[in-house]
Parts: C-alpha cells; sequence; structure tokens
C-alpha cells in the first residue's frame, strides 16, 4: 500500500509521521510526477485551503487528482483538506474539489474558539482526542454522506464511499486510531481501486 500525502503546504508531515509508526509506505506528493508513479489512496492535510487550491492548480495536480477521487481512489483528508472536498461552502463561495455531498462552514469556530481540544465519540472506533486549529465544521451532510462524530452539535467528521473527512487534526495527537480506520479502509476496498486504475490504464 502507498499513500501519497499531499504536501504543498500544511500539516502534511505529521501525517507521514502517524503512518510511519503504523508501519504504511507513504511518499509526498508536490508535483505533477509523483502522482504519476501510482498511489493507492490519498491524504490531504490541514493548511489553507485557498493556497492549497491555488497551489493544486498551478502544479497542474487538480485535474488528475481530482479524476483519481472521481474513480473511487480512498481519501482521508483533515481540516482544509475537508473545506476542499466540500461541495458547498456556507461561508465562501470558492468550491474546490467538490466530491463529497456537504456544505462545510470555514473557520466556523470564530476567534475565541480558533483552537481547542475535545475527546468525543467517532462512529466505529469509540472516544477519541480531537485537536481543532481555526477548524470548519459540517453544516448538513446529504447524499451519499454519512456522518462519523458530532462535538457539541456540529457535524466534525464524515465520509462518503471512499472519501473520510475529519475537521480535526487526528495527525497532532498519539492516537492512531484515525489513521488506522484509514488504513481498514483502504483495505476493505481490497485494492479495487488499484485494480480499476490499472485496467483503465491498460485501455490506453
Ligand atoms: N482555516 C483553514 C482554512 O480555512 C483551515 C485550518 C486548518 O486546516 N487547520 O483553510
Amino acid at each position: 500500500m502507498r499513500i501519497g500525502i499531499l504536501a504543498l503546504q500544511g500539516a502534511f508531515i505529521e501525517h507521514k509521521q502517524m503512518l510511519d509508526r503504523l508501519g504504511i509506505q507513504s511518499f509526498e506528493i508536490r508535483q505533477k510526477r509523483d502522482i504519476e508513479r501510482g498511489l493507492d489512496a490519498l491524504i490531504i492535510p490541514g493548511g489553507e485551503s485557498t493556497v492549497m487550491g491555488k497551489l493544486l492548480h498551478q502544479l497542474e495536480l487538480y485535474e488528475p487528482l481530482r479524476a483519481r477521487i472521481e474513480e473511487g481512489m480512498p481519501l482521508l483528508g483533515t481540516c482544509a483538506g475537508l473545506i476542499l472536498l466540500a461541495k458547498k461552502l456556507s461561508n465562501d463561495s470558492s468550491v474546490y474539489f467538490g466530491t463529497m455531498d456537504m456544505t462545510v462552514r470555514r473557520n466556523a469556530y470564530g476567534r475565541q474558539l480558533g483552537s481547542f481540544y475535545t475527546e468525543d465519540e467517532f462512529r466505529g472506533i469509540g472516544k477519541i482526542p480531537m485537536t481543532f486549529i481555526r477548524a470548519p465544521y459540517i453544516e448538513e451532510v446529504y447524499g451519499g454522506a454519512e456522518v462519523l462524530a458530532v462535538v457539541d452539535g456540529h457535524i466534525v467528521a464524515a465520509r462518503q464511499g471512499n472519501q473520510l473527512v475529519t475537521a480535526f487534526h487526528p495527525e497532532l495527537n498519539e492516537d492512531l486510531s484515525v489513521h488506522r480506520y484509514f488504513a481498514e479502509m483502504i483495505r476493505e476496498s481490497s485494492g479495487e481501486y488499484t485494480k480499476n486504475s490499472a485496467a483503465a490504464l491498460k485501455r490506453y
């Protein structure tokens, strides 16, 4: 299993460290040729969604990554990563990948609550630590998206098929359970994505 971590900006090193601890191979995606070598799954880290959105286009990573996401490549998006996947932002007119059926509020916790830590239930895992940094939350999910965690009445984690998103930063705590959940998700899709993309490549 080879997981690509989008490394344009933000908290990507911490994701790599989590995967290292789980013994999972990963590599950084900085330019187009990094994805041409093939990847089984993708992590989009936290950072600044506007900056990442711009760089994705400038570096011509947007189209190939979007195509892979639509083909069902497993993906974990945290914080800004979650923003990049939303079909709609309630307080911003931008749409980036727009592959998940959800409406998201950027910087949703305002200034006072810019950053905070809590522990709460994550469906399928149990109680886990959650660190929020100028975080968004999900105002609404619909269609194929399902809620995985709610904190103080706000949705902070969701999943749609092979796309998994958290408003908090699972990579900033010692707890490995979200990354383990993601690895399990990749295994469950049992290389289906890899098989399909190999078949797609053959057609060319
Ligand atoms: N506030 C950032 C944004 O809007 C997200 C913050 C984060 O990723 N920690 O993109």
